[in-house]
């Protein structure tokens, strides 16, 4: 989804993770905590994202000959924009001196006080084109709409009438992040990103989001650590969990998308850059991308043969999503998070036809899908 509820709700959504949500680096109460140095002229700042398990998103603060630029921004909330603001005067800076925003994707945990940011400092906002349409749309639209492109798709994925009467009586009102700042500068992939004294590349890494993009700083890394510059890797690549990856949702676009498969494309992609170390969006820096990629590539692997086996009989992808291994039983996943599920269900259904291990059974209304 694209609303404000789609978004980190999304990452925490029920997948059977290898881990928990809990953050054991939490340091509450102890603002300088919020800030760590990488060297080189980076920094991150915890920015906190209210009532999520994720708990915050790091924004990170690099050097340039022209002052500081940010890499993601933080959930519009008044806590997160004190702890941004606090944090950069922490690093020495000020909002009012940024002169650029860069944004790995367009979700409210990361674009979110980009347009606050603008107001107080006039600096450039850049984003990846797909997800800038992303933006434009949310934007633009109702939700009316909304609510009435998701009833439609949950209908269509099987879901029970108990399931979709109360989102069809909802009074849709409005909703944090549906007016998220428009980008004025894109992000081309494997450009530099214009960073003024330093080399920022962007890699376009499609999955979790349509314009995703991982930032590869091309310096060498600070403490000399092997491997190829360091990767801000925003959602993409996270070192315990693993992110959402659904639908690209889009009222406007019949388009069959195949996310997931382009969420393994993006794996292997930041997997050969060989970055001597990852920052990612939440939770903490880690080494040996590689290690990560293959275990990430092992699970989905896995998840989708699990699936196979589920698709003996005729499957609805809501049926499916009620057999699939969650982080906890179905009847316990709220109402939200089941519509996050079925849409995580029907990207590896897509996936699997795709490469020809299923295929949707002829004449079946809700569609099902059986392995072939
Ligand atoms: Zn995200
Ligand atoms: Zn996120």
């Amino acid at each position: 989804m694209r609303t404000g509820r789609g978004t980190e709700r999304s990452t925490r959504a029920p997948i059977e993770t290898c881990s928990s949500y809990s953050d054991r680096n939490a340091a509450i109460g102890e603002p300088m905590a919020q800030v760590s140095d990488h060297g080189g002229g980076v920094r991150s700042i915890k920015v906190p994202i209210p009532d999520n398990p994720l708990g915050h998103t790091l924004v990170y603060v690099v050097d340039t000959d022209r002052g500081p630029v940010l890499i993601d921004t933080g959930w519009d909330d008044p806590a997160s924009w004190d702890t941004l603001t606090e944090g950069l005067t922490a690093c020495g800076t000020s909002a009012a001196e940024i002169h650029g925003v860069v944004i790995t994707h367009h979700h409210p945990d990361h674009h979110g006080l980009s347009g606050r940011v603008r107001e107080m400092s006039g600096a450039w906002i850049a984003m990846h084109a797909a997800d800038t349409a992303v933006v434009r749309r949310t934007r633009e639209a109702r939700p009316e709409r909304w609510f009435s492109y998701m009833t439609a798709k949950l209908m269509a994925a099987g879901a029970p009438e108990a399931h979709v009467a109360p989102l069809r009586a909802a009074r849709p009102r409005a909703l944090p992040g549906l007016s998220p700042a428009l980008p004025d500068r894109e992000i081309v992939p494997g450009d530099l990103v214009g960073l003024p004294g330093r080399r920022l590349r962007a890699i376009w890494t499609p999955g979790h989001t349509p314009g995703h993009v991982c930032l590869h700083l091309e310096e060498e890394h600070p403490a000399q650590l092997p491997g190829h510059g360091r990767l801000f890797s925003g959602d993409h690549l996270l070192p315990r969990i693993t992110p959402h990856i659904g639908l690209y949702e889009d009222p406007d676009d019949t388009t069959v998308t195949d996310p997931l498969g382009d969420y393994l494309d993006s794996l292997e992609r930041v997997g050969r850059l060989g970055p001597a170390e990852v920052l990612p969006a939440h939770q903490h820096a880690f080494t040996d991308a590689p290690a990560r990629v293959r275990e990430l590539l092992t699970h989905h692997e896995e998840r989708l043969t699990g699936l196979l086996t589920l698709l003996d009989t005729p499957l609805t992808p809501w049926q499916l999503a009620e057999r699939m291994e969650w982080n906890r039983p179905w009847e316990h996943i709220p109402h939200g998070s089941r519509n996050i599920a079925v849409s995580e269900a029907e990207a590896h259904v897509r996936r699997l036809v795709k490469l020809g291990r299923a295929e949707a059974v002829p004449g079946s209304d809700p569609v099902t899908y059986v392995a072939v």
